[in-house]
């Protein structure tokens, strides 16, 4: 991306912060609206008003997510509260406006003013690259919640999409035992020929006995009672699907087992990493966007 345009970015966490300050050392000119409680480079201009921020730019870029609670923008990192008509209605049909994780009262609420939202969150070379800093947060919470090395534990990842196919490779690169749950046979080859033990994600029951660490990735109950009552005391399990999640939570709470919901590791584990990952990723869609007109 060399051409430099104008960029506003408004609200968001230190993710789009990190964000702003890269786009301003690109060439580009930033102006940020609510993130005041960031420290700034010079480079970057941080107003007060919306409107100075909004106007002069080419491009907005909007949270992620874009809301914080329904009708409102996200923005944790500012004393202002901001709707999100108060943010529509000062856009141009002619700007390009991308959000993160974009729902229904967002759309709404960009199609009252006939402004289209791009949501960077849905875009696949986000997810591939969120899926590393999730399988790093997921490794360090591993290591923190166990007391042992993850070098010769015996570990379970229940799902090979993204995320499991990233947290396998980092599992056996720290020389752990690796099996990998699927359910289609084309993954169960790929599983193999990676060099890690296939397990079917239907097909558990009496094999979840001598696991160190279970890690699920599937966002569906698959986990149940029936499994958990296999699992070792000392087992750390480790749930990073998003809701409704994978694994009993309640049942293993009954259990006595030790199980986290690790959810929105980018954010917290690598916000400068996923900083740049959504500028990347905006970069991409200004291309396709040039490359289309
Ligand atoms: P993905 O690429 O879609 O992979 C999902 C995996 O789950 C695939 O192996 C899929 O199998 C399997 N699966 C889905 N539904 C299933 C079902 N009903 N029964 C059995 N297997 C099923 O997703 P991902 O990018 O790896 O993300 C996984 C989850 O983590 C999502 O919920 C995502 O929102 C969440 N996430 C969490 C974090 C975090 O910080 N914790 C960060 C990013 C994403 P098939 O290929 O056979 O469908």
């Amino acid at each position: 991306m060399n051409k430099p345009i104008t960029f506003a970015v408004i609200g968001g966490d230190p993710r789009q912060a990190k964000m702003a300050e890269m786009l301003a050392r690109d060439g580009h000119k930033v102006l940020a609206f609510a993130l005041e409680k960031s420290e700034m480079p010079p480079c970057i201009k941080q107003v007060s008003e919306i409107r100075e921020a909004i106007f002069p730019a080419d491009c907005i870029v909007l949270p992620l997510p874009v809301t914080g609670k329904p009708g409102y923008l996200n923005t944790p990192l500012s004393g202002e509260v901001c709707t999100l008509d108060e943010v529509f209605r000062l856009i141009g049909k002619k700007q390009l406006v991308c959000a993160g994780r974009v729902q229904a009262d967002t759309r709404e609420a960009a199609e009252k003013y006939g402004i289209e939202v791009i949501d960077y969150f849905a875009r696949e070379e986000l997810a591939i690259l969120n899926a590393v800093c999730t399988a790093e947060g997921a490794i360090a919470i591993a290591m923190d919640n166990t007391a042992i090395t993850l070098c010769n534990a015996k570990i379970l990842v229940l799902g090979f999409g993204r995320i499991g196919k990233v947290l396998a490779h980092r599992l056996r690169g720290l020389g752990a035992d690796v099996y990998v749950s699927a359910r289609s046979h084309a993954d169960h080859a790929w599983i193999k020929a990676y060099g890690y033990k296939p397990m079917h994600t239907y097909n558990l029951v009496g094999k979840l006995k001598d696991f160190d660490v279970i890690i699920n990735t599937i966002p569906s109950l698959v986990v149940t009672e029936e499994l958990l009552a296999e699992v070792d005391k000392d087992c750390l399990l480790m749930d990073l699907a998003s809701k409704p999640g994978g694994i009993d939570f309640a049942a293993a709470a009954r259990l006595g087992l030790s199980a986290i919901w690790a959810l929105s590791l980018p954010g917290e584990a690598a916000p400068f990493t996923s900083g740049e990952i959504i500028r990347d990723t905006i970069y991409n869609i200004l291309q396709e966007r040039e490359e289309n007109s």
